[in-house]
Formats: C-alpha cells, structure tokens, sequence
C-alpha cells in the first residue's frame, strides 16, 4: 500500500476536523502531497470521517489520475492539485465549513486584520469569488485569491481552505483563522473593529519568520 505513513495522517487529521467542529459529518476535504513521490493522499468522497479506513484513502498523482484506491477521491481533488501544482512551499491541504469564516464568506467579505493572529494566513484571509463546489472554475477562483502570498482563503458562499508545510500546520491556521473570523464577527456586532494597519502587520508577520 503506497503513502501509508500519509493515509494514518488523513484519518487522524479527519477526526480533528470533527472534534474541534471545523466540519459535519461528510463536509470538508483533507489531502497531503509527498513531493518526492510526487503523490497525493486525499480522503474519499462522501464517507464520513469516523467510517473513514486507511484503505479508503485516495492516491492520486498531479497530473490528476489516481494511482491506488477503490474509493472516488473528494469532489475538491481539483481544489488541492492546483495548490500543490503552484505553491512549492505547500505539501498539505485542509477544506472545511466552520460557522464563522463560512459565515463570512456568505457575505463574500475577506477577514481583515481584526487580531495579530491573522499573520497565520498573512495580511489577510481573502475571499475568492464563487464557482460550484468540485468544479475547476472553483480551483481557479481560490488559487486566483491565495496566490504566494496567503496561507488561508475563504470561499464565497462555501467555506476556508488552509495550507501548510504539513497537515499539523495547516490545520493550526484552520483553527485561528477560525478563531479570528468568530473574534471579526463579535467585534462588528458590538461595534466597528478596530483594524491593524499594514505597517503593524508587517512587524508581526516579520516576527513570526524569526519565531
Ligand atoms: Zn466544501
């Protein structure tokens, strides 16, 4: 069985999802690029996460076809491939509709920086426009927002997605984008938040790279 150390990854990181209510039931998607491989290991379409075996996992290569598996990967394989395909910097990939970044997102609103700990994502969290869940249009859009510069991207009317070296980065900024999107919402039923400027961020980011 190939990527095995990758599949346990996917299954453990899954259940994290449920427990720390990122995500219901079958929503939301992981993956993890071995790039010396050159394969990916991506949890399987519509099986929820505690039914989720190893063997169920999905490995596809990046040109898109799978290489092992009797399962159908996610219906956002596209979602990731373009990430991995562009940020060489990125070997794991988290999808998920937590309530308050997808809140957000339904207001197609970026989340500014209301808390330093927004640096987890960079000077922001963009919001990339809407396309239909699974489609290639909906990878582009989210590419088109991330870019090189952020770790995290709300998607209009649909949910976050986050990357990271490896699985446990990226689902530390899952965790605090969602944490500063409840923080930006709070804030903006109380009153108008106010903002970091780029210069303040900068210095945060700048700290962050020497931490
Ligand atoms: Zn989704």
């Amino acid at each position: 069985m190939l990527l095995i150390k990758e599949r346990q990854f996917i299954k453990e990181y899954g259940l994290k999802l449920l427990e720390k209510g990122l995500t219901k039931a079958t929503g939301g998607n992981l993956s993890i690029y071995n790039r010396k491989e050159n394969l990916i290991a991506i949890s399987p379409s519509a099986i929820s996460y505690k039914k989720i075996n190893i063997e169920d996992i999905v490995i596809m290569n990046l040109e898109g076809e799978k290489v092992e598996g009797n399962k159908k990967p996610s219906t956002e394989f596209q979602l990731h491939r373009i990430i991995y395909k562009n940020r060489r910097d990125v070997n794991a990939v988290i999808h998920t509709h937590p309530t308050y970044s997808t809140t957000i997102a339904c207001l197609n609103e970026e989340i500014p920086p209301v808390h330093y700990l927004i640096a987890y994502s960079g000077y922001k969290v963009p919001c990339a426009n809407y396309a239909a869940f699974g489609s290639k249009k909906l990878a582009k859009n989210v590419y088109k927002a991330m870019g090189k510069k952020y770790n995290a991207v709300l998607m209009a009317n649909h949910g976050l997605i986050t990357v990271g070296e490896n699985i446990e980065k990226a689902l530390n900024v899952s965790e605090v984008v969602e944490y500063c999107a409840e923080l930006y919402y709070r804030t903006k039923n109380f009153s108008e938040p106010k903002i970091l400027s780029k210069k303040q961020m900068k210095k945060v980011i700048n700290n962050f790279e020497d931490y």
